[in-house]
């Protein structure tokens, strides 16, 4: 035997046992699983026909002619591929084939065409390789052509690993290298030692790295389903987002997933998940399904455009009205469908996780397609959310003051502080926004907090009370109301600058009393208690109980500007005669049972016309000015009617 095949036998072997943990495996639905396997499978019938091919040649005499070319050029022909799919491996491994022009997949066929051509071309030829007499077989002029042709392609491969290394996790790209330059040198050492027979035995080891480098999917799979799990949707999206592949997925979110779990137990669902998973697998050869907790779902089909994506979508929903079925026990689970189109509609990892997290409105009886502007108010809520918190961290709320005019006196009276803020990428984020969304989740006790100590600082600080400033107004939440801590909070605040609780007026919003009426009707006492005058903001608003809200130590009541507005609006053009007599006789009634009046959104003179003549006390609007950041504030005082 004049060629060792001692490790193409060892080549065979991991080959196999490769091609058997392929084969064990659970899922292999993209398209580079599937090359894999040609990858590894080519490696196989190198092996075989390279062991047959050179047991014919090392002993030619015990076949025929016909046996020896047949194994020679077979092996050529499935060594040579795998160089090419290789790189058509790695263009898929990378996620640019999505990308790639009819002519790009061309010109990297080139070489793997050549190749076949000189192989092919050979019994005309007889330049790749001949034999001497008695079949002895002979290396042709043309046979360094086909190792440079497998050269090019693997350089080609390292070339696209590298290229695009950030589309992949470090150890991956390290694997592909390796696996790649385990190819590369022992071919080299081949092309001198031909009798050596080492290259597919290295082959067969640089491709087990990527086995489980790449290809071994325990960690990104699904325990209960066997699907694709959430670190394999990151990973893959990312890969998406990096090569820019314009993608359309499909997320299925099940309504009341943990009030199924209780009520059916986890067993049942644990089944009824495997069910839906299998199904929407089953919806078209090239469909990933990634399971995320919570009964969640996102289905992308590679290649589908927006259209099929959307015919896809209403299939899902049919299919979740129907019952599934396990251990007697047939129930439907209803479920949200959402299209999500990538870049268009999403374009970052943050936005892409919301889609999947947003979470889903109440039990419904059926399914629903819904749009991704549904989910676009809740990204944006998230959004503001990790603003505010970014604020507070930052110190970078700010507190502006709107004057409030004083008819009697014709001077600023005082001053109501708003808050606000500003984000490099969002701009001008208004309270009526941001405010609703810190009373949800709690932000408004830190917020509110701020507020309060930032104005009693500005006030004592600058000595408001020497620009006639009598006090300053806060609104105060209706979250902040029911927390029996507050008029303490606020005293303290107090106490630590040195004012006095006139200093500090309180706006309470009369929807404030909608939540827990004894509650707000504590804190309300206590702080008039303490000394602080109290506002009731936003009057005429709301449907709560007057009498109720009456009964409340409340010593000034501020109208809401639409009333104002609906009576005179800002063109000064008069609105139905009942508005004017709805302002007319809020005033005065509010005046008979001796409240201060103030009337907010005054815009215009006309409107402050009017409000003079109907004795309306104090007034607030852009007519004398917006709300203000402090260095304004205090130089629109000093100089106001002058
Ligand atoms: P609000 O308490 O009714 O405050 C009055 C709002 O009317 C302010 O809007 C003010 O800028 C606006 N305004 C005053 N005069 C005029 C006018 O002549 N024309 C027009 N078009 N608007 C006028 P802003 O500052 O956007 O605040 C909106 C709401 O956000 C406030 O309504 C209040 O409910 C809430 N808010 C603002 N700051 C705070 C705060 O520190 N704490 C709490 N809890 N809520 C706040
Ligand atoms: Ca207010
Ligand atoms: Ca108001």
């Amino acid at each position: 035997m004049l060629y060792n095949i001692h490790y193409d036998v060892c080549a065979m072997v991991i080959f196999a046992f490769i091609l058997l943990l392929i084969y064990t495996r659970k899922d292999n639905s993209k398209a580079s699983n599937w090359l894999f396997f040609i990858f590894v499978s080519l490696g196989m019938l190198s092996a075989v026909s390279d062991i047959i091919s050179s047991y014919y040649i090392s002993y030619p005499e015990r076949t025929t002619h016909f046996m020896l070319d047949f194994w020679n050029y077979f092996f050529l022909s499935v060594h040579n591929l795998m160089s090419y799919v290789c790189v058509i491996y790695v263009i898929f491994l990378i996620g640019l084939e999505q990308r790639m022009r009819p002519y790009s997949w061309v010109l990297v066929s080139l070489p793997g065409a050549a190749s076949l051509l000189l192989i092919f071309g050979n019994p005309f030829t007889q330049q790749l390789f001949y034999y001497r007499e008695g079949h002895l077989y002979t290396h042709g002029p043309l046979f360094f052509h086909l190792y440079a042709l497998s050269f090019f392609n693997l350089a080609l491969s390292i070339f696209l690993v590298l290229r695009f290394k950030k589309a992949l996790p470090l150890p991956k790209v390290l694997s592909l290298v390796i696996c790649v330059l385990f190819c590369v040198i022992p071919i080299t050492i081949q092309m001198f030692r031909p009798y050596l027979l080492i290259e597919l035995f290295f082959e067969s080891i640089g491709l087990m790295s990527i086995l489980f480098a790449i290809e071994n999917e325990d960690e990104i799979r699904d325990t209960i389903t066997g699907a694709y799990n959430r670190f394999a949707f990151i990973r893959d999206m990312e890969l998406a987002i990096h090569t820019r592949t314009p993608l359309t997925f499909v997320t299925v979110k099940l309504f009341n997933f943990t009030y199924s779990n209780t009520t059916f137990g986890v067993q049942y669902m644990n089944h009824v998940l495997r069910d839906m998973t299998v199904w929407l697998k089953s919806q078209g050869r090239r469909t990933s399904c990634y399971v995320f907790s919570g009964g969640r779902f996102a289905i992308v089909q590679r290649g589908a455009d927006k259209e099929q994506m959307a015919g896809l979508a209403e299939r899902i929903r049919e299919r979740f009205d129907l019952e599934w079925a396990y251990a007697s026990l047939s129930v439907v689970f209803p479920a949200q469908i959402c299209l999500v189109a990538m870049p268009d509609e999403v374009s970052t990892m943050d936005q892409l996780m919301l889609t999947i997290e947003t979470p889903v409105g109440e039990t419904q009886s059926h399914s629903e397609i819904v749009t991704s502007d549904t989910l676009h108010s809740y990204q944006r809520e998230v959004l503001i959310q990790q603003k505010m918190k970014e604020a507070l961290e930052n110190h970078a709320f700010e507190v502006y003051y709107q004057p409030i005019w004083d008819k009697g006196s014709g001077r600023i009276l005082c001053a109501e502080a708003l808050v606000r803020l500003f984000d490099e990428e969002l701009g001008a984020i208004p309270p009526d926004e941001f405010i609703p969304i810190a009373e949800r989740n709690g932000m408004i006790m830190d917020i509110g907090s701020f507020v309060i100590e930032e104005a009693c600082r500005f006030y004592a600080d600058n000595h408001l009370e020497r620009f006639g400033i009598d006090y300053l107004e806060v609104n105060l939440s209706v979250v902040q109301c029911m927390n029996h801590h507050l008029p303490g909070l606020i005293r303290e605040i107090l106490a630590k600058k040195g004012l006095k609780p006139q200093q500090l007026n309180l706006e309470i919003t009369e929807s404030a009393a909608a939540g827990n009426k004894a509650a707000l009707e504590k804190t309300v006492r206590e702080l008039a208690g303490y000394g602080f005058t109290l506002s009731l903001d936003d009057y005429g608003t709301g449907y709560s109980n007057y009498s109720y809200m009456f009964a409340l130590p409340f010593k000034i009541i501020k109208i809401d500007k639409s009333i104002l507005w609906s009576a005179l609006d800002c063109d000064n053009q008069r609105g139905e005669f009942s508005s004017m007599i709805l302002l007319e006789n809020t005033v005065r009634m509010l005046r008979q049972m001796q409240y201060r009046v103030v009337a907010e959104g005054v815009e215009t003179v006309q409107q402050k016309a009017l409000l003079e003549s109907l004795g309306c006390d104090y007034m607030q609007g852009y007519l004398f000015s917006k709300p203000l950041p402090s260095g304004a504030f205090l130089e629109f005082v000093r100089t106001f009617g002058k």
